[in-house]
């Protein structure tokens, strides 16, 4: 990569992120390109950084998303949404629900035609991953063992529930009861 001598700023994160990558510190290395990249007034200086970032093994899911931020203040929107579409894709491997929510919104500021498939599995996709709420309380009657009761029709003691039918048939034992006892 060719030295840019008059941005003290973006050597120091290239040395710095060489350091680090020598010791396999790739995670750290990035953080360094990254936030060199958000610093920098010029544009194709934060794209070389973080075009540097991508080449560290491990998660640059966060790093393509810096891609599409720069390309986007570029006005180059079509480039950003490739940027995104693989950072999300990335961040989705990875199951990082929160990047791929990040880059989602990213992609609703462009100015560019998003193809609404992709975006539909990708709403998918989030969807699967919220916490699937508490299952719907049964009003199961103990007795006769049918459910399809509405809240409140129940009778609901500490340990067992009984329905308005049952409590008819036990009134009419009691009852029947009673009458072969006089
Ligand atoms: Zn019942």
């Amino acid at each position: 990569m060719s030295p840019e001598p008059d941005n003290p700023a973006f050597e120091e994160a290239i040395t710095q992120a060489e350091n680090l990558g020598q010791r396999r510190e790739f995670e750290q290395a990035r953080s360094v390109l990254l936030r060199a990249a958000k610093e920098q007034k010029q544009p194709d200086s934060a794209t070389r950084l973080l075009q540097r970032a991508l080449q560290f093994p491990g998660d640059s899911s966060g790093v393509w998303l810096a891609m599409g931020k720069v390309a986007h203040k570029q006005e180059q929107d079509a480039q950003a949404l490739q940027h995104l579409k693989t950072g999300i894709w990335l961040a989705m491997k990875l199951n990082l629900t929160d990047r791929v929510q990040k880059g989602m919104q990213q992609i609703e500021n462009l100015d560019t035609e998003v193809d609404t498939s992709w975006r539909q599995k990708t709403q998918d996709w989030l969807n699967e991953q919220k916490p699937t709420p508490a299952p719907q309380a049964i009003h199961l009657c103990d007795f006769c063992g049918q459910d399809k009761f509405a809240p409140g029709e129940l009778f609901e003691g500490l340990r067992t529930t009984i329905c308005p039918g049952c409590v008819h048939k036990l009134h009419l034992r009691l009852e029947k009861k009673q009458n072969s006892s006089d």
